[in-house]
């Protein structure tokens, strides 16, 4: 584990929140609420072409400063010589505010793995990772500061949920690291971003506009956008039914993963609470119905946990569950959290889990536990308590 430069934290300020439009199974800190200053990546071109001709400069001044944030993740309005400096300022005042403090970032996996935290407006702090392949390079992001789900396994989800963050604030962690990716820092893989998971802090559905909106943003061409492919992002989501299949009408062909962990309702109440409110066989069809309006495979995703849904039947049982369905499984050996009491399956009781979903004709991987050792992997995002 190397540690990189770090930019000095200020002190905590008074954290605020809103409360978080999703279903928050734990209490939701009350107190001011300060919303996020606005930024270019809250609009489309056109608001912000809207935005500079009330500030009396020219429209086009908006897709200049666009084409630097957007076209060549230049973040600092100082280096955008190409705009006159009265107008530089007003502008970047307007729409470039600073959203993200980098708190600490770490990298691991010789270089290939770099996780952030940063530090938001109101103190609120959040994490993404950035990692790199051979072939690719993905970043995983944050939807929420903290999260309302409670998943017992989960380190986010112990905290509760602070707020949800805004468009921007979702889409600049993207931008900032494809921009410590575009300059070579991720040795062995390609210079450009090319794959976004919201698998970071939160619950994506539970922040529905703006994650809608900040996958628009990523998508859209440049200027008005990162210009990824929405094949390329993937929305995972504990089940939140009717968020899930207001998804499938947005005409986005992103993927989409389902946290299932448990194929039984027994089970799954206590892994992933929200089955409370929405059983396995409901956020299955949800599933499903997402994957025949977009033609999209339905990622389904399984922290193997030993002695606990590791068992040969609850195997079997998953494999009738998603026998002849556009579904692939993801089975993430669990990444114990601090004060667990659990722990990752055994290697081969996970060869046997795997062997018995393959042979129910079921398409199944075991995911890679990149960035462990920096608190870096699924569900060891806990940016409080990394906190200076
Ligand atoms: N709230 C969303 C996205 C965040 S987490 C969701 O639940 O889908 C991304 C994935 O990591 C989810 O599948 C989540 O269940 C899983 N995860 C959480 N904690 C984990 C842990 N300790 N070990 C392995 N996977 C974990």
């Amino acid at each position: 584990m190397t540690s990189l430069p770090m930019i000095p934290s200020r002190p905590e300020s008074a954290a605020t929140a809103e409360p978080g439009a999703g279903i928050p199974l734990r209490p939701v800190p009350r107190g001011r609420v300060v919303p996020p200053p606005r930024h270019l990546a809250d609009l489309d071109l056109a608001g912000r072409a809207a935005l500079a001709t009330e500030l009396g400069e020219r429209s086009f001044r908006a897709r200049q400063i666009s084409t630097h944030y957007f076209g060549r993740l230049v973040r600092d309005p100082a280096a955008m010589t190409d705009l006159p400096a009265a107008s530089r300022d007003r502008l970047a005042g307007a729409l470039l505010p600073t959203l993200l403090t980098p708190v600490r970032e770490m990298a691991c996996d010789d270089g290939a793995t770099r996780k952030a935290l940063w530090r938001l407006h109101d103190g609120s702090l959040v994490e993404s990772v950035l990692m790199g392949y051979p072939d690719r390079v993905t970043v995983c992001i944050s939807s929420q500061a903290g999260c309302g789900m409670a998943c017992p396994f989960c380190a986010t989800g112990q905290a509760g949920l602070t707020r949800n963050l805004s468009t921007a604030e979702i889409v600049d962690q993207a931008v900032y690291l494809a921009g410590v990716a575009a300059s070579g820092a991720v040795v062995g893989s390609p210079a450009r971003l090319s794959h976004v998971v919201f698998m970071g802090m939160g619950e994506p559905l539970a922040n529905y506009p703006r994650v809608i909106e900040a996958v628009r943003r990523l998508c859209a061409p440049a200027p008005e956008g990162l210009g990824l492919s929405q094949r390329h992002i993937t929305v995972s989501t504990v089940g939140l039914v009717p968020a899930m299949r207001r998804l499938a009408g947005e005409e986005l062909a992103v993927t989409l993963a389902l946290s299932l962990h448990a194929p039984d309702d027994e089970l799954r109440d206590e892994l992933v609470p929200v089955n409370q409110r929405w059983k396995v066989a409901e956020v299955l069809d949800a599933a499903w119905d997402y994957s025949a309006h977009t033609g999209r495979r339905v990622s389904i995703e399984y922290a193997m946990i030993r002695d606990v849904n590791d068992q040969p039947w609850r195997a079997d049982l998953l494999g009738r569950l998603l026998t002849g369905r556009r579904a692939h499984v993801n089975l993430i050996p669990l990444n114990p959290t601090p004060g667990s009491r659990w722990d990752a399956s055994p290697k081969p009781v996970e060869r046997e889990f795997v062997r018995r979903l393959r042979a129910a004709g079921v398409s199944t991987t075991v995911r890679d536990t990149r960035g462990r050792e920096i608190d870096g992997a699924c569900g060891q995002l806990a940016a409080a308590e990394v906190a200076e």
